[in-house]
């Protein structure tokens, strides 16, 4: 990882009345003189997209009910929701709401220069 670390003080401040730090003339002179502890991280650009690689992990799909929040098994096959849904209403005729729950992986990568 591309970090650096900066102890230089952003600004001279030190003999002011009180800085943002709350730093004052009655401050003891070992705190007074500790520079704030910043770290830069260098600026690089990211990607990010769905894992499309061979060894991505499956989508997996799964239903949920907006009446009574049940939900269905997760399942790699995207119509197994739908199964699970005429067996819900079946014992539930009132629940016409559903919300379809769909997961899948992503990944991110640092842009090499
Ligand atoms: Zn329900």
């Amino acid at each position: 990882m591309d970090v650096t670390e900066d102890t230089t003080p952003s600004t001279d401040q030190r003999d002011a009345a009180p800085d943002s730090r709350g730093v004052d003339a009655n401050t003891p002179r070992r705190a007074r003189n500790t520079p704030p502890l910043r770290s830069v991280i260098k600026l690089v650009d990211w990607t990010v997209e769905p894992d499309r690689e061979p060894d991505a992990k499956p989508y997996t799909y799964a239903m949920e009910c907006d009446v009574c929040c049940e939900g269905s098994p997760r399942s790699t096959d995207p119509q197994s929701g739908c199964v699970w849904i005429l067996g819900h209403v079946k014992t539930n005729p009132s629940h016409h709401s559903y919300t379809e729950i769909i997961k899948r992986g992503w990944r991110a990568w640092m842009e090499q220069p």
